[in-house]
């Protein structure tokens, strides 16, 4: 018997070894996903930060958009966007037409936290943790709309930053790059064997 559920990491742009290595820190076994049949055994899928524009062309050429999906409506796969990986999963992209799933009820927008402050680091309030988290942010989206069914779990600057509609994860920060794996480890409990 596995102690954890195996968890894929789309592997296909991004930053997903830094992903593989946090979900490897805490005893996890990871898939890196670059095709639909990798996706098999997982339940579980972390899409990485990256580019949202090149990770969603990927994604539609290797038919793992679909495959994707169907997974998620037949075994209620769990899935978590961080940064660009929110970004493909969102219901809507403020004026950028680009391929994407869309699998969560939220609207982002892209580079939201201005030229200037392209990267920065903030510590975060975020639902469910004793103590802040540090949310690290690289041409970060903001999620500006969130559906009914969707919870807000931080805000930084009155921005959401972290959503969740069920077992979807949108976070507009990297946790997988700092050494805080709280997120992951809960995420890990998301998952069902
Ligand atoms: N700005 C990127 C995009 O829009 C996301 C940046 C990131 O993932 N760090 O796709």
């Amino acid at each position: 018997m596995r102690r954890y559920p195996r968890i894929g990491v789309l592997a296909l742009q991004g930053d997903f070894r830094e992903h593989r290595l946090m979900l490897e820190s805490v005893g996890a076994e990871v898939v890196e996903v670059r095709l639909p049949k990798h996706l098999r055994d997982v339940s579980g899928l972390i899409i990485p930060g990256g580019e949202s524009t090149t990770i969603g062309k990927l994604a539609r050429e290797y038919e793992i958009d679909e495959a994707v999906k169907e997974k998620r409506k037949k075994e209620g796969l769990a899935i978590w966007g961080t940064c660009a990986g929110a970004i493909w999963i969102a219901q809507r992209i403020i004026g950028h037409q680009q391929p994407h799933l869309p699998l969560m009820d939220i609207a982002v927008r892209r580079n939201a936290f201005g030229r200037q402050v392209d990267s920065f680091e903030a510590l975060l309030e975020i639902a469910g943790l004793n103590t802040p988290f540090k949310g690290v942010f690289i041409r970060a989206p903001e999620i500006v709309d969130v559906g009914s069914q969707v919870e807000v779990l931080s805000r930084y600057q009155g921005k959401i930053v972290f959503a969740r509609q069920g077992n979807a994860w949108a976070t507009s920060f990297h946790p997988e790059l700092t050494d805080d794996a709280r997120l992951h480890e809960m995420f890990i409990s998301t998952a069902k064997n």
